[in-house]
C-alpha cells in the first residue's frame, strides 16, 4: 500500500532546507534582539531587490500588509471612507477584509472563466467617480497583470494595489509580480511559496511616502520613539520569521521551478474531461502556489482521490459574497465566481514532492470515472 500523498507536506518542505533554517533561529535567539532589527532590515533589503521595488517594508502578516497599504493612502489624502477599490469577486477573504476594515467599499467584479483572472473589460466597467484603486490578486500563483490594467488605472488616475500572497517570485515579462503595480501585500503564511515558520508579512513598493507611512503605522504610528504621528496599529515582523525567510529567499527560485515541474507533469499526463485544468501557460514563469482542477463532480471526484490516498483541498468552498460577514451582498450574483467555487479542487503541489508521487496523483485522477 502506498502512502497518503498530502496536500501540502509542509515537514518536508521545510526539511529541504533544514539546516540552514536552523542556523537562523539559533542565530537570533543567540543575539538577543527579537523584534526590529538586523535581520529585518536585512530581509527588507533582500526582499525588495528580488522583487525589484525600492521598498519592503516588514509587517505581521498579508492581511495587515494589504490593510496597511489603504490605510496609509486614507493618511496620505489619496482614499476617504466609503471610496471604492475595484476586486476580482473570486479570492481569498483577505483581500477584501482589508478594504472594508478601512471603511472602504470593495466592488466585486467576476473573472474571465477560462483563466480564473479578473479582466480589463471587468474593471473598466466597474469604475465610477468614486473608485480609487484596482486590486489584482495573483490567485494559485499565476500572474494576474495585463498591461491594459495598467493603462485602465493611468488613464482614470487610479491606485494599482497587488495582493501577491500566492505568487511570490512570479515573473510577468522579466519582472515581478509585487513590482508591477503601485504597491502589493504579501503573505509569509507558512503554506505559502515563500512561508515562515508562523504569521509574517510584508507591503513592497517603490513610492518613499508610502512606504514610510506604512511603516510608521505598522509600528504605533511612531516614526520617532514615543512620539505619534497617527493612531497606528501594532504589526511587525520578528527577527525569527525574518531571518528563517531570509534562508528561505535564498532558495525560493528554485524551489518554484520544482512546483513548475510537478505542474508540468499534471499537464502533460492529466487528460479527464472530469477534471479540466486552465490553460497551459506559454511562458513558465507561474510559480503555482495551487494547481487547481475544475469539475462539475468536484466533491466526488475529492472522496475519489481521497480513497487513492491522494489529499486535496478546495480553495475556497464559499465566495465572499456568500460569506456571512458580508451578509448584504449574499443576494448578489457573480455567477463566473460561483461555478469557480462550486468545481475547484487543488492537487498536491509542493516543492518536495517527487516525480512518483505527481505521476499517482495524474494517474488517480485520469481513473476517475
Ligand atoms: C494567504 C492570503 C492572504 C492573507 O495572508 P495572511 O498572512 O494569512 O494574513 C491574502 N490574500 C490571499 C490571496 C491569500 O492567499
Amino acid at each position: 500500500m502506498n502512502d497518503t500523498i498530502k496536500f501540502l507536506d509542509l515537514q518536508k518542505v521545510n526539511a529541504l532546507h533544514k539546516k540552514e533554517i536552523d542556523e537562523a533561529v539559533a542565530r537570533v535567539v543567540a543575539s538577543g534582539w527579537y523584534l526590529l532589527g538586523g535581520e529585518n532590515r536585512e530581509f527588507e533589503r533582500e526582499y525588495a531587490a528580488f522583487i525589484g521595488t525600492e521598498h519592503a517594508i516588514g509587517c505581521g502578516n498579508g492581511l495587515d500588509a494589504l490593510t496597511l497599504i489603504m490605510r496609509a493612502y486614507m493618511e496620505m489624502g489619496v482614499m476617504a471612507p466609503g471610496d471604492e477599490i475595484i476586486v476580482p469577486a473570486n479570492t481569498y477573504i483577505a483581500s477584501i477584509l482589508a478594504i472594508t476594515e478601512n471603511g472602504l467599499r470593495p466592488v466585486l467584479v467576476e473573472p474571465d472563466p477560462l483563466s480564473c483572472q479578473i479582466t480589463p473589460e471587468n474593471i473598466e466597467k466597474a469604475i465610477t467617480e468614486r473608485t480609487k484603486a484596482v486590486m489584482i490578486v495573483h490567485l494559485y500563483g499565476l500572474c494576474a497583470y495585463r498591461e491594459e490594467i495598467s493603462e485602465i488605472c493611468r488613464r482614470h488616475n487610479l491606485k494599482l494595489i497587488e495582493d501577491n500572497a500566492q505568487a511570490h517570485g512570479c515573473l510577468y515579462d522579466g519582472r515581478r509580480t509585487g513590482s508591477l503595480g503601485d504597491a502589493a501585500g504579501h503573505s509569509f503564511y507558512p503554506g505559502k511559496n515563500l512561508g515562515a515558520l508562523g504569521d509574517a508579512g510584508a507591503v513592497t513598493t517603490s513610492d518613499s511616502e508610502l512606504a514610510e507611512t506604512i511603516r510608521a503605522l505598522a509600528n504605533y504610528g511612531s516614526q520617532k520613539k514615543y512620539v505619534f504621528r497617527y493612531k497606528g496599529r501594532n504589526s511587525r515582523l520578528d527577527e525569527i520569521q525574518a531571518a528563517v525567510l531570509r534562508a528561505k529567499l535564498a532558495h525560493l527560485d528554485s524551489d518554484n521551478r520544482r512546483r513548475m515541474e510537478i505542474a508540468d507533469i499534471y499537464f502533460d499526463l492529466i487528460r479527464n474531461p472530469e477534471a479540466r485544468m486552465l490553460p497551459r501557460p506559454e511562458r513558465g514563469s507561474d510559480v503555482y502556489h495551487i494547481f487547481p482542477v475544475f469539475s462539475a463532480r468536484r466533491d466526488e471526484l475529492q472522496s475519489y482521490l481521497a480513497l487513492s490516498g491522494i489529499q486535496t483541498l478546495i480553495h475556497y468552498p464559499i465566495p465572499p459574497h456568500r460569506q456571512e460577514c458580508y451578509g448584504d451582498w449574499n443576494n448578489l450574483s457573480f455567477p463566473v465566481t460561483e461555478k469557480i467555487h462550486r468545481e475547484e479542487l487543488s492537487l498536491p503541489m509542493s516543492p518536495a514532492m517527487t516525480d512518483d508521487e505527481a505521476i499517482r496523483v495524474a494517474e488517480a485522477v485520469n481513473s476517475f470515472r
